[in-house]
């Protein structure tokens, strides 16, 4: 586990939650690869060898005790507290390798909810807590960044990008500043909560380069560890921390143009819903913009992204109708009629992190509804949670009375867009920056250095 507050000096292990008490299992089956050299560790008591392509099944008891199956252990079955299965110290990491876990939930919270089979590096350790189950992958902090590394690239990225999303993720990892399960004796979990981690799966020998190549380098400022913030396209220029999150502002998390650091372009007052306008109906130059890398072009770099999908500068329509029922499902509005959508407060990419829904209720009554911050108001206005808050509504008049009959929605980017934008970072690869040349623009102010 990191240690809180410290800066390490050797490689650390991160203790990640591979199934928490809301998944609710009681029964957790592993199997030894066929290759494998792997010991079971009962209740800190010696180890014992497990035979190669064996399955361990550890059940809880009506007592809340572990009753591990391991037919290849000797013994048939022991009821013990705590259960460890370690790789011997030689097993390396490579793509799929590892002790693979069956029926873990991928998408914990969401609707595609699936279960898959899980290749582990490192250790795994079993306990129960509140009559539940739960594992934890102890796995070496370089293996885990070549696991995550990937796990949204395409096959083409160039290597400069994996290298700095690399930067980014080892950096934002130790600033560990979310700490959402550490009561649990858990880094991270692995799901979107924290960050996807697939074990191996989607491990590549791209991913393990980018990890060596970097081994140990972390952003730093000010004595601190940078929390090195990503999303996939900025729009154009990036958005400051404090407009997303709140708080105090994070001095290498600003506004300023994703474009090379001499562009004669100036920053656009993108808080201005004039300006604003102007920059959303345009296609400005930008590391992110089509210029760069055509939008048709990004799939063969970066997973999760459509052919025909347009990030920089998208639109959607909705209807006088869809609009209020997404309005009535999401923000449970009780309305009639939805008469106005009005930024109140916009950062300076343009997000806006404060809006007023001004409408008609079902008994008549005029009324106005505030949505703040980032995700609540990317949720309420579209049921696939809107590409970013940088954007524009135009309400066209309807033909039988003065409420609007369409809401026209622009906007710009995708995510976020604080600190590293990986369309822009992905255009300044394939324009030849290095890796180190990445984060500084990203993360202006910072420098890098290699902590072991
Ligand atoms: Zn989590
Ligand atoms: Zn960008």
């Amino acid at each position: 586990m990191l240690t809180e507050n410290t800066i390490p000096n050797e490689e650390p292990v991160l203790a990640v939650g591979i199934i928490l008490p809301e998944d609710e299992k009681r029964e957790i089956i592993l199997t030894i690869p066929g290759d494998g050299s792997y010991a079971l560790q009962c209740d800190g008591a010696d180890p014992i060898a497990l035979l190669p392509g064996a399955s361990i099944r550890v059940h809880l008891d009506e007592n809340g005790r572990l009753r591990v199956h391991t037919p290849a252990a000797g013994k048939e079955i022991r009821t013990v507290d705590s259960v460890m299965i370690a790789a011997d110290e030689q097993t390396d990491i490579g793509p799929r390798s590892g002790l693979v876990a069956h029926d873990i939930i991928a998408g914990r919270e969401f609707h595609w909810k699936k279960f898959i089979d899980v290749p582990l590096p490192g250790t795994v350790e079993i306990r129960a807590v509140d009559s539940t189950l739960v594992m934890i992958n102890h796995v070496r902090f370089e293996h885990y960044l070549m696991c995550v590394a990937t796990s949204e690239m395409g096959a083409e990225c160039p290597q400069a990008l994996i290298e700095a999303q690399t930067i980014a993720a080892r950096s934002w990892m130790l600033a560990n500043v979310e700490k959402k399960h550490r009561s649990l004796g858990m880094d991270v979990c692995n799901d979107d909560c924290c960050q996807r981690y697939q074990g191996t799966l989607y491990m590549t020998e791209q991913s393990r380069a980018g990890a060596e190549a970097t081994w140990g380098q972390t952003l730093l400022y000010d004595g601190s560890v940078c929390d090195a913030r990503y999303s996939k396209s900025c729009g154009g220029v990036m958005e400051a921390y404090e407009t997303i999150w709140g708080g105090e502002k994070v001095p290498y998390l600003i506004v300023k143009r994703d474009a090379p650091d001499d562009d004669k372009a100036s920053l656009p007052q993108l808080q201005n819903d004039v300006v604003f306008h102007e920059w959303v109906s345009s296609v400005p130059h930008a590391f992110c913009s089509p210029h760069v890398i055509a939008e048709s072009e990004l799939k063969r770099y970066l997973g999760g992204v459509d052919e025909e999908g347009e990030y920089y500068r998208w639109h959607v329509t909705l209807t006088q109708r869809e609009m209020t029922e997404q309005l009535n499902r999401s923000l449970k509005l009780n309305a009639a009629v939805i008469l106005e959508i009005q930024p109140l407060v916009r950062g300076g990419s343009g997000r806006v992190s404060r809006l007023a829904i001004h409408f008609r209720r079902k008994d008549g009554v005029l009324s106005e509804h505030i949505v703040e911050g980032d995700v609540a108001i990317r949720r309420a206005l579209h049921p696939d949670f809107l590409f970013s808050a940088a954007f524009e509504v135009q309400a066209l008049a309807g033909e039988r009375d003065d409420s609007p009959s369409t809401f026209s929605i622009s906007g710009c980017g995708w995510g976020h867009g604080v600190g590293l934008c990986q369309i822009g970072a992905l255009g300044m690869a394939l324009e030849g920056y290095d890796s180190h040349a990445i984060v500084a623009h990203y993360y202006p102010g910072s420098s890098l250095k290699k902590l072991y």
